[in-house]
């Protein structure tokens, strides 16, 4: 608990109501949706209305000594929001309006606790798509999903979030409120600021307003899926789809382990006598080239020996895509702690490293289902567990271990949208090497001298 004063400092800031100190409602704020993480009760919740109140807060805290945690829907699968130190969780749940559509310029300016879908919602009677579409849509903020740049299942053709930042308010640790790009489709004035506090998940400034860019929703879309007895003719399917020079709006494997599961889960029908299955749909303006695109793949998938299945209805396409969805909560059904990886490699290696997970497997003796964004090469190995038993979260952190040491051996990196946060903070020297360790920490002290922000996250404050 905090001094009195300065409950009743921040009760003025942004009202009685909008400051939660019971413990009920504060341990709702000690973890987020990451296993296998510490838990911190925070001093204090605060929910500010306006950019404004977010400035005093910011002030009143560093004033005071006191860390700042932001927080969206504590979604994020890296541990982000943890309140590891004394301070204030910033919930950015009161600041969730849409404030402008701008059809004429393809832009949205939202506040940071706009849900993803709830934009998505606003701007479709527009014929409009907001595309960055990371499993939470339905639950994740636009300020959370910026600050962690996240992906989904869309990010082979349309990109992820920094794709889609235009424009941004931030306030800064030392009370300043700035502002960078708008809704100009060009702006290279002054440094590109914008995308420094996109993917900086909540070290370096406190988002307070996003300007997004928009694009015409695609009209036409074909789903299919192809079934692989061999996981190499599945890898060799993905690479061929973009050696044939089309790129799918999704493409989406799973690995043996997850197709059994997710098909005891859900019961769609799904073949368990296969390695591999990919999920592909291509998608655009013009129903012809939909069709062309969709015949293609399909060509390529045959010549890979893999068995396909078109769907040719909307009921079909939205069965397959529930597979897909159910990945993580099937699994997560099978024990009570799921340790969800997003290793990221080249395309060219998407099998070695599915391979690489299956031995990684064995040699722990632990059950790994991998299953991901295979066009992005951005693959979830999911590590099944109980926290409880210390011996096996010893074989976990290994087999962690291993698979970013593979992951990086195969030219990939730490993250593909999951960020770094708490998990991943020791390994980030190994990818990026004690001159880029010191240049993040250069940055992060430049805005932030006294790690008031986020702090415990991304940036380690002492050299490795
Ligand atoms: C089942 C499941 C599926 C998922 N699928 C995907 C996926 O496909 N792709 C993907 O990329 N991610 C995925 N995620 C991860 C997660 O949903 C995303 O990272 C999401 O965008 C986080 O949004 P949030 O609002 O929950 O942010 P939070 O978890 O609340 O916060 C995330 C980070 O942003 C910081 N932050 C929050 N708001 C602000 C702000 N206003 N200013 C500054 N910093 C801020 C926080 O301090 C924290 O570091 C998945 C998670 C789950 C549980």
């Amino acid at each position: 608990m905090l001094d009195k004063t300065i409950m009743q400092e921040m009760e003025r800031i942004v009202g009685e109501k909008n400051v939660l100190t019971r413990k009920v409602d504060l341990v709702t704020y000690s973890y987020d949706a990451t296993a296998d993480m510490p838990r911190q009760i925070p001093d204090v919740v605060v929910m500010p209305t306006s950019t404004e109140e977010v400035r005093r807060v910011v002030n009143l805290a560093r004033e005071k000594g006191l860390a700042i945690y932001p927080r969206g829907a504590g979604t994020n699968l890296s541990g982000g929001t943890i309140p590891l130190k004394k301070g204030v969780v910033l919930s950015f749940q009161r600041m969730n309006r849409i404030m402008e559509v701008d059809p004429d310029n393809l832009t949205a300016t939202v506040q940071p606790g706009v849900v993803i879908q709830d934009l998505n919602n606003a701007v479709l009677p527009f014929g409009l798509v907001y595309p960055p579409d990371p499993g939470t849509v339905a639950t994740a903020t636009m300020g959370g999903s910026v600050a962690e740049n996240s992906g989904g299942l869309r990010g082979l053709k349309y990109g992820v979030t920094k794709h889609y930042v235009m424009g941004m308010e931030v306030v800064l640790a030392n009370g300043d409120k700035v502002r960078f790009g708008g809704k100009t489709v060009k702006n290279v004035t002054a440094y590109d600021f914008a995308n420094l506090f996109v993917g900086s998940e909540g070290t370096l400034g406190i988002i307070t307003e996003i300007t997004a860019k928009l694009i015409p929703a695609p009209k036409y879309r074909r789903s299919m899926m192809g079934l692989f007895k061999k996981l190499e003719d599945a890898g060799n399917t993905v690479t061929g789809i973009i050696k044939s020079q089309v790129i799918p709006a999704t493409l989406e494997i799973m690995d043996r382990t997850t197709i059994e599961t997710v098909e005891n889960y859900t019961k769609v029908g799904l073949p368990t006598d296969v390695e591999a299955l990919l999920l592909i749909e291509v998608d655009g303006m013009a129903e012809e080239v939909v069709e062309r695109e969709a015949q293609a793949v399909a060509k390529v998938v045959k010549e890979n020996s893999g068995d396909l299945k078109l769907a040719t209805s909307d009921a079909e396409r939205d069965q397959l895509w529930a597979a897909r969805r159910a990945a993580l909560p099937a699994l997560a059904q099978l024990s009570p702690t799921v340790v969800l990886e997003d290793a990221t490699v080249p395309r060219t290696r998407v099998t070695d490293m599915l391979v690489a997970c299956q031995k990684i497997a064995e040699k722990y003796g632990l059950k790994i289902g991998t299953f991901g964004h295979a066009g992005d090469g951005n693959l979830h190995p999911t590590i099944l567990a109980d926290a409880n038993n210390k011996e096996e979260m010893q074989r976990v952190h290994k087999a962690v271990d291993e698979i970013f040491a593979t992951a990086l051996s195969f030219g990939g990196t730490l993250s593909g949208e999951h960020g770094i946060g708490i998990a991943k903070m020791r390994y980030l020297g190994d990818e990026i090497g004690q001159s880029g360790l010191r240049l993040m920490r250069s940055v992060k002290e430049a805005l932030d001298p006294h790690y008031i922000l986020n702090p415990g996250k991304m940036v380690p404050e002492k050299e490795a």
